[in-house]
């Protein structure tokens, strides 16, 4: 059976959220010395792809590229290779931190702005104290920032790098950096420190469960509408992209 579904020619692995975390333990557990770079790929990013080479590179060397969106759920339905469920980014960061929780995992979090970086590592601390928070950085630094930041995470040489920048620089970021940063994993996770720093409000359960997050976030973020355009567009793209028939 194949245990991908190739969405506009990027493979996603068909794991649900604990498969996900599961692979993820087992990383920590090895002794591999290169970083595992999680993508959250989600339809900008799967669109970009189409046209930024390198940033198709970055996800075809990612070590586990995740189901970001309903969108991406339902093209795979519609194409016939069903991935279980959404494992979104801001998801995926909660189970690793209640999963950090119980086994004393490390991180160190980059980005968002200093007020929402500071606010979301104390709510972290409060709120999953078994997880070793290794440092934080703000995300408005400056190229000659850069190589302190990294040798700071070098140093901290955390269990997940978590590097909220917005994609897809975050896995730009990641990428030109990852001989240097000495995390075991790496992964973008775009606004998600904005909604545990308390900047941004999470839709509630309730729509989360019927898949209408991308509506909430249209109707509590209405500058985003533009960036939402690329919703439709990606659906009708990817229902007809002609896969090329390889072996993934
Ligand atoms: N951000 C940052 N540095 C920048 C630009 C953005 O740290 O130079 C942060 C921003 O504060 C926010 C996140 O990156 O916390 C981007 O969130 P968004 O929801 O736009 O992520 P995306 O959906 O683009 O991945």
């Amino acid at each position: 059976m194949n245990q991908h579904v190739p969405i506009m020619g990027i493979p996603f692995p068909k794991l649900t959220m604990e498969q996900s975390v599961e692979l993820l333990q087992d990383v920590i557990d090895q002794k591999e010395q290169r970083l595992f770079h999680v993508v959250t790929g989600n339809p900008e990013i799967v669109m970009s792809c189409q046209k930024d080479a390198q940033l198709r590179q970055i996800v075809d060397e990612a070590g586990l590229v995740t189901a970001d969106g309903i969108g991406i759920v339902m093209v795979s339905r519609v194409r016939g290779g069903s991935l279980p469920e959404r494992v979104t980014g801001c998801d995926l960061l909660f189970k690793l931190l209640e999963e950090g929780d119980r086994k004393g995992w490390s991180f160190y979090f980059l980005g968002a702005d200093e007020e929402t970086s500071r606010q979301a590592v104390i709510n972290i601390g409060k709120q999953y104290p078994g997880v070793a928070i290794r440092g934080r950085h703000h995300g408005f630094f400056t190229p000659e920032d850069e190589p302190r930041i990294v040798q700071e995470i070098a140093d901290a040489a955390p269990d997940f790098l978590i590097v909220a920048l917005g994609a897809p620089r975050a896995e730009k970021w990641i990428h030109s950096h990852k001989d240097k940063l000495h995390a075991k994993i790496a992964i973008g996770v775009g606004g998600s420190l904005d909604i545990i720093g308390g900047k941004v409000k999470r839709a509630p359960a309730a729509w989360q469960r019927l898949n209408l997050e991308w509506l909430y976030r249209l109707i509590s973020q209405p500058s985003r509408w533009r960036r939402q355009l690329i919703l439709p567009r990606f659906a009708v793209k990817a229902v007809f992209f002609r896969e090329r028939s390889r072996s993934v």
